[in-house]
């Protein structure tokens, strides 16, 4: 430094992600790794996530080490005794949208150091409102695909050629053409899961892609995913917002930087839940690549029905599992029960394990594990593309009816067994993942897995796409 020039102070930013676990998890990450880059960060979390992170993720110390860092909370809006999950997690929207919104406002006013710049979840619009109005710089962090926000920004496309609504269940194998680069596969059961509902006007719809042209008004888009995967896509974005941060897989982004800092590769555990780690030991004494990893994510809600069929299906295809049963993801009389066949006891006392919660990143990246029966949320996707390991996939609603096209028809990464939950097609599919398509989905598998690994090693697109953020607040923090 020149003598008599005092250093710039280090920028002020603000995360605010959308409160459900796979946000928090893949944001909290990059807030560490902007942290570590040298910005003071506040990290702003719903109060209800906060007090479980507390009590299952060791924070606020854990993050003690970063000088500066702090995290405050914010009402959702939401009565404390509300599920947030299911469907009913939609009503969080309109919530925030009346209740944190104006907390946000005064937050930001009163906060000290101000903020340089906010770094907020592209679906939460009121963030890009309260930032417009205060006049303070705000990048857009988005924790879904590229093809989700794409197939958004197209919906008055997709009205305009008459593509949509959707008219009903025989209506779903219709081809949709007003996608660019989507032409040649996708139908109108991929689309987001709130194109279905019946009773959805032509202004509800529009306003889905109102909200996501009007995200790419801020200054910039964080994607977690990566050139290699969505580079087509991404092609699209750019003609519509040009500086898109692709910094994906963020997982593995984070092990990366995480190792050439501290000298040893970490993980971190943003938990909402109490893991159970006995699975770990349990899979330690599985052969190589024999179970199937069954989990639906921190938000579906299952039927009885769903359940049996799932259970039923992975006990009768012989192969080993193990299955994350959330405890409030059972929306019926209970899983485990006293009236529960002795056979769906039985086989999964021989071949399955079954916990509450598990460490999902370490659990995908165990030899033992060979396939994944997921929900395709975004983030179980990137975790599941990074480990090498194929999917079987049952989307359960938003982004995951696309993401599931995209993994069977596009990446070539695993089966789409979308819309249908039937004991024979689970038994079914899940050989046809493990054992008969085997070596062909562990081939697509391994190589996309090497080419997210590169993209987040250094020099690799995802990693120049971080330090080009960092500069970039630098300077709008100027
Ligand atoms: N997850 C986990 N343990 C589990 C189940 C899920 O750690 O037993 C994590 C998973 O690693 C992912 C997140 O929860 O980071 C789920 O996010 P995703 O976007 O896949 O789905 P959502 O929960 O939003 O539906």
């Amino acid at each position: 430094m020149e003598p008599g020039k005092s250093q710039a102070p280090s920028p002020h930013i603000l995360i605010f992600p959308l409160p459900i676990q796979g946000p928090v998890n893949a944001m909290l990450k990059l807030a560490e790794l902007c942290a570590t880059a040298g910005l003071k960060v506040t990290f702003l979390n719903s109060e209800y996530n906060h007090s479980r992170l507390v009590r299952f993720a060791n924070i606020p110390s854990r993050f003690d080490k970063y000088p500066g860092f702090e995290f405050r909370t914010i009402s959702d809006g939401l009565p404390g005794d509300h599920s947030r999950s299911g469907n009913r997690f939609m009503e969080i929207f309109e919530a925030m949208n009346i209740r944190t919104k104006p907390l946000l406002k005064d937050m930001l006013v009163e906060m000290i150091p101000p903020v340089d710049c906010i770094i907020g979840d592209g679906i939460l619009e009121f963030v890009l409102d309260v930032a417009n109005e205060l006049g303070i710089p705000i990048i857009n962090c988005r924790t879904i695909g590229a093809c989700f926000l794409w197939s958004n920004y197209s919906i008055p496309d997709m009205i305009e050629a008459g593509e949509l609504p959707i008219k009903g269940s025989e209506d779903m194998d219709r081809p949709i053409t007003a996608v660019p680069g989507m032409e040649k596969f996708l139908r109108c059961r991929d689309l987001p899961s709130f194109c279905r509902a019946s009773n959805m006007s032509d202004s509800t719809l529009l306003r889905y892609g109102t909200v996501t042209r009007k995200s790419f008004t801020a200054s910039g888009v964080i994607l977690n995913t990566f050139e290699e995967l969505e580079g087509p896509i991404l092609s699209q974005i750019r003609s519509k917002c040009p500086n898109v941060y692709t910094i994906g897989p963020l997982n593995e982004h984070f092990k990366t930087r995480m190792s050439l800092e501290n000298g040893v590769s970490s993980q971190s555990s943003n938990y909402f839940w109490e893991v159970d780690r006995s699975c770990m030991s349990w899979l330690d004494r599985q052969p190589n690549q024999s179970v199937v990893y069954v989990s639906f994510g921190s938000i579906a809600v299952m039927s009885d029905e769903q359940i049996m069929e799932f259970w039923h299906g992975l006990v009768n295809s012989k192969r080993r599992f193990l299955w994350v049963v959330r405890p409030d993801s059972v929306a019926g009389k209970g899983f485990q029960g006293e009236d529960t066949p002795k056979e769906l006891v039985e086989g999964t006392k021989d071949r399955g394990y079954i916990v509450g919660w598990a460490a999902q990143e370490e659990v995908l990246s165990h030899r033992a594990v060979g396939g994944f029966l997921t929900h395709s949320g975004w983030n179980s996707t990137m975790e599941s593309i990074v480990a090498g390991v194929p999917m079987l996939c049952w989307p359960y609603f938003a982004d995951q009816q696309l993401n599931s096209r995209f993994v069977g028809e596009v990446w070539k990464l695993g089966i789409d067994m979308k819309d249908v939950c039937d004991r024979k097609v689970v038994e079914k599919m899940v050989n046809d993942l493990m054992v008969e398509r085997k070596d062909e989905f562990v081939k697509s598998a391994a190589a996309m897995a090497s080419l997210a690994k590169d993209c987040v090693s250094v020099g690799g697109p995802s990693y120049c796409n971080f330090d080009r953020l960092i500069e970039d607040i630098k300077t709008i923090s100027l």
